[in-house]
């Protein structure tokens, strides 16, 4: 099985391609040569507190860059669910703003307890979401979920990881609201992955067929589970949340495992495919940057050790000659491994 086979390559972001603000290893690889291929590629998350555009930033952040059209979140997963079946719906939100984003004016957002609510929508709450664990909304929800609202929840992701910590995952929220709410089975409903909707909608929005995509994702129950439903070839990496002791304890079984996304595209790209990536401008000048950021650090790494030498033994050596000396080996390190340094410029980054 090569990249080359599939229309489309769909990637799975936390825990595949980037975890918290840092890139996982392969990642901007895989999506810069997929790209470069010409093939479809979208991201793909569960994350509904962030909106597309916020996502497209922090992919960027990281080094990948795709189109805000290439990504779909569950939060827009929730919009298009409701469009499909409502015409200016009530809608109460505790699923953060993006939803009213990405929704707009297509529905109203009831905030108090007065008037008829048609769907509670329920999501992820990242820490620095508008409205996380704010209880007297929840307790508005649970109001509307009684009179008979539906219960449109962002996932059922139970957890997921965020800064080395776990965090309650949609799914976690929306069994709260439907044990509370005792809200039966035909009143409750899942927006993200795995839901073959969710899949459907995203490949419907970027003209493919299911069974010409690949998806790759960290999640057994949400990325390999909802691709296998809907007929699309799946690829787990050991980066995120699936562990080999969970996956030889369960029934989901992905057609590949990688321990990462740069083992995927060590043999997922044959020798002869390897040989066709054609240098882009922006490889040339993003290689052309990693050597003067190289010689750079070289430089200051090169003043230093004349100021210790002539501190320490008093050796008589011209700090120009420390410069000239630090920034051609800097830029001889970085021409010869760019990835280290491009790796540390982006675990840098979030420092900025
Ligand atoms: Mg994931």
């Amino acid at each position: 099985m090569r990249l080359a086979d599939f229309s489309a390559i769909l990637l799975d972001i936390d825990g595949t391609l980037c975890a918290h603000h840092r890139a996982l290893p392969g990642a901007a690889d895989v999506v810069r040569y997929a790209q470069s291929l010409g093939k479809t590629v979208a991201l793909v998350t569960n994350n509904s507190a962030s909106t597309v555009q916020e996502q497209v930033e922090r992919m960027h952040r990281v080094g990948i860059d795709v189109p805000a059209d290439r990504i779909y979140t569950s939060g827009r997963a929730m919009a298009d669910w409701i469009r499909a079946r409502f015409t200016k719906p009530q809608v109460f939100n505790y699923a953060g703003y993006a939803l009213e984003e990405e929704l707009g004016d297509a529905a109203s957002f009831i905030t108090t307890l007065d008037e008829p609510v048609d769907v509670v929508c329920v999501g992820t709450h990242l820490r620095e979401n508008d409205v996380a664990f704010d209880y007297h909304r929840a307790i508005a929800a649970l109001y509307h979920l009684r009179q008979g609202a539906e219960l449109l929840i962002g996932s059922a992701d139970r957890m997921y990881m965020f800064d080395g910590l776990p965090e309650f995952g949609s799914g976690a929220w929306g069994a709260l609201f439907a044990f509370a709410a005792d809200v039966p089975r035909s009143k409750l409903h899942y927006a993200g992955k795995p839901a073959p909707e969710f899949f459907l909608h995203l490949c419907e929005r970027l003209n493919v067929k299911p069974s010409d995509c690949l998806l790759v994702g960290d999640n057994l129950e949400s990325d390999v589970a909802g691709g296998l439903s809907v007929g699309m070839t799946t690829a787990l990496v050991l980066t995120g949340v699936a562990t080999r002791a969970v996956l030889e304890s369960v029934k989901v079984r992905p057609h590949v495992v990688f321990k990462d996304l740069n083992e995927m595209l060590k043999t997922m790209v044959s020798e002869e495919e390897s040989t066709i990536v054609k240098p882009t401008l922006r490889n040339a000048l993003e290689y052309v940057f990693t050597i003067f950021v190289g010689a750079c650090a070289g430089s200051g790494v090169g003043i230093v050790v004349v100021i210790l030498l002539h501190t320490w033994w008093g050796m008589e050596i011209s700090v120009w000659t420390g410069y000239l000396v630090g920034a051609v080996m800097g830029a001889l390190l970085a021409a010869f491994f760019p990835k280290a340094v491009r790796d540390f410029l982006h675990w840098l980054m979030p420092l900025w």
